[in-house]
């Protein structure tokens, strides 16, 4: 059995004088990822900091735009009347996240942190244009969310470093935007999942951001299928175009949960699925 120290701070600046004094030690949100890699032997800390007694860490303030604490729970945002308003498809995508047990303990901080290619919050932020606060034990500094992923389970952290707040801009008065995930059974990871925000203004898209997930080796935005619709009267065939851009544009793999060429397929199905219902149209 692996044996690790565990520390409560209740500040900041504690749990960093805390990881300072202890060496080879995580942090740690809810642990339904960080506990599945312990038991597997894959990360091996000798202490974990849990970052659940920060009360600057939790909680979501929505005014215009919003800012999400990195240890509120999925479920508190699932519920947040205030981001349903404002931010639909993140709520969406936290409604998604596994069943109601992952989403009580489960973090959006440790959702993006853990950089898996199928995190379902990611996408939803990274169409609504999130950054993300983060304070080391020397200072802290502000990062669009798109730098934070740079492969399956790697992100641009230092290991000192802790993400504090999801800041998300206000939307713009005619941005639309949905989630979309397969998976292969309720409660599941995704086999791939989309988020696609328009601006619309009738059937005219100003302009147009489409994420996609467990299509690659990070949660990725789709720029050449979002130069597709920008600019453009979304009829039929502008839509297919985006939907053939999309699927070039991903890099699936095979695996125990599908196959590269259906995970293609789905990001094409799911993209028109999105625009057509954003524009209030049936899916021909
Ligand atoms: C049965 C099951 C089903 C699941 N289903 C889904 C699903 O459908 N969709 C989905 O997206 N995920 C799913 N997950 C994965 C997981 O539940 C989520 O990714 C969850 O949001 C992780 O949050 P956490 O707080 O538990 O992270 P933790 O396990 O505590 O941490 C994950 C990683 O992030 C780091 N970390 C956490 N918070 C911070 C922070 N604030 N700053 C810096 N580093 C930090 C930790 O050090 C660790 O490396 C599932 C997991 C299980 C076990």
């Amino acid at each position: 059995m692996t044996r690790y120290d565990y520390v409560r701070p209740h500040s900041l600046a504690e749990a960093h004088a805390m990881r300072a004094e202890i060496g080879d030690a995580r942090f740690i949100a809810g642990g339904t990822d960080l506990m599945i890699r312990i038991r597997g032997g894959e990360v091996r800390p000798t202490a974990l900091v849990s970052l659940r007694n920060i009360e600057d860490l939790a909680g979501v303030e929505v005014d215009g735009g919003a800012r999400i604490g990195a240890a509120t729970t999925i479920a508190d945002v699932a519920r947040h009347a205030g981001l349903l308003d404002r931010f639909p498809a993140l709520v969406q995508a936290a409604r998604r996240v596994g069943g109601p047990a992952i989403r009580n303990a489960g973090t959006v901080g440790g959702n993006l942190c853990n950089a898996s290619p199928c995190a379902d919050t990611a996408l939803p932020l990274l169409v609504y244009g999130a950054s993300l606060r983060i304070e080391g034990a020397r200072g802290g500094r502000e990062i669009p969310l798109e730098k934070l992923f740079k492969g399956p389970r790697a992100t641009s952290l230092a290991p000192d470093e802790i993400v504090t707040h999801v800041i998300l801009p206000a939307p713009s008065p005619k941005a639309t935007a949905v989630f979309l995930k397969k998976g292969r059974v309720a409660m599941d990871l995704s086999v791939a999942s989309v988020a696609v925000l328009l601006e619309l203004d009738g059937e005219t898209c100003r302009s147009a951001r489409i994420a996609a997930g467990s299509v690659a080796p990070t949660p990725i935005r789709l720029p050449g299928a979002e130069a597709c619709l920008a600019g453009k009267r979304l009829t039929d065939d502008v839509v297919a175009a985006a939907c053939e851009a999309a699927m070039r544009e991903v890099s699936p793999i095979t695996d125990v949960r599908s196959t590269a060429d259906y995970r293609r397929r789905i990001i094409g199905v799911y993209l028109k699925r999105a625009a057509y219902g954003l524009l209030g149209r049936v899916t021909p």
